[in-house]
């Protein structure tokens, strides 16, 4: 093993890819990546978003570059790792959140709807975590592969089949790369986020009946904040989380345990 650096959690030098990275989780994890050091290379498709992105995490001291990219799209993610190799060299964690939900009937949805949402969801984790493990295989010395599922993995989900299914594949992909990739020092891990308040969501915040019935079943007693993934991701992109793999960790203020 080689020597551990005097603070686990720093990652100054290091360099991580964070899909969706231009707003909600995606933005909460670059934020907390930023601060413990690193560079950030975001991935979305909306460019003024990303380049707003990017302003805010300049403070931060590391460097920040956007690239325009649709995860669904297998020649786009081999671009943007080509984009995101040649400005900083290497890629040290790559985190796979970009993603979305639609509401639907089980018994209405019709077949394109629910590959539409997998495209993104489950075949862009796939095609991130294939460029991003060819990638540390190939240049050695370890890495991160990390991938944003959801509590809807766990629980009846009625109205988001496709979106439930397609975070449950998700989290079958990182065991499936987490045994595969052990052998390269690579961890592979997925986060489970609650109910974090973003654009996705506010149509559920601003329900006052249902944003209520949400809160009464979350001990800590408040919706969850971008930045309240700040800390795993940098655990996980990090020397700590060195012998960490294959797990899928929860970030909900202990919604499911109550
Ligand atoms: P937002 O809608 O706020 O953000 C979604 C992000 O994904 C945007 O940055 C968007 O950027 C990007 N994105 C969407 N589709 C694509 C695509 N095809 N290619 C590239 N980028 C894309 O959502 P959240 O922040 O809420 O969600 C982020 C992740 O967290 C998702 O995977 C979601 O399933 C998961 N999650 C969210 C929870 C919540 O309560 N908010 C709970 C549990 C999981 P752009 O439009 O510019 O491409």
């Amino acid at each position: 093993m080689s020597q551990p650096p005097k603070n686990p959690f720093d990652l100054t030098g290091k360099t991580a890819v964070v899909t969706g990275g231009n707003r909600g989780i995606g933005l909460g994890l670059a934020q907390g990546l930023a601060r413990a050091g690193a560079n950030i290379s975001l991935w979305a498709r909306d460019a003024a978003s990303s380049t707003a992105a990017a302003e805010s995490l300049a403070q931060y001291g590391g460097e920040t570059q956007t690239v325009r990219c649709d995860v669904s799209a297998p020649d786009q993610v081999e671009a943007a790792t080509l984009q995101t190799l040649e400005r900083f060299g290497r890629i040290d964690a790559g985190f796979a959140n970009a993603g979305f939900g639609e509401a639907a009937d089980p018994l209405k949805l019709e077949l394109d709807d629910f590959h539409r949402v997998l495209a993104t969801n489950l075949d862009g984790v796939f095609l991130c975590f294939q460029a991003w493990g060819r990638h540390m295989a190939k240049r050695e010395g370890g890495g991160k592969l990390i991938a944003i599922s959801s509590i809807s993995a766990l629980f009846g989900t009625p109205l988001q089949p496709h979106y439930a299914a397609s975070k449950g594949g998700v989290e079958a992909l990182v065991r499936a790369y987490a045994t595969r990739l052990a052998r390269y020092d690579v961890q592979v891990n997925a986060v489970q986020p609650g109910w974090i308040v973003t654009d996705a969501t506010a149509p559920a915040v601003a329900n006052e009946r249902f944003s209520e019935t949400v809160v009464r079943r979350i001990p800590a007693r408040r919706w969850g904040e971008p930045e309240d993934l700040e800390g795993i991701a940098v655990y996980l992109a990090s020397e700590a989380s060195r012998y960490h793999t294959g797990d899928t960790l929860r970030i909900d203020g202990g919604y499911t345990i109550f």
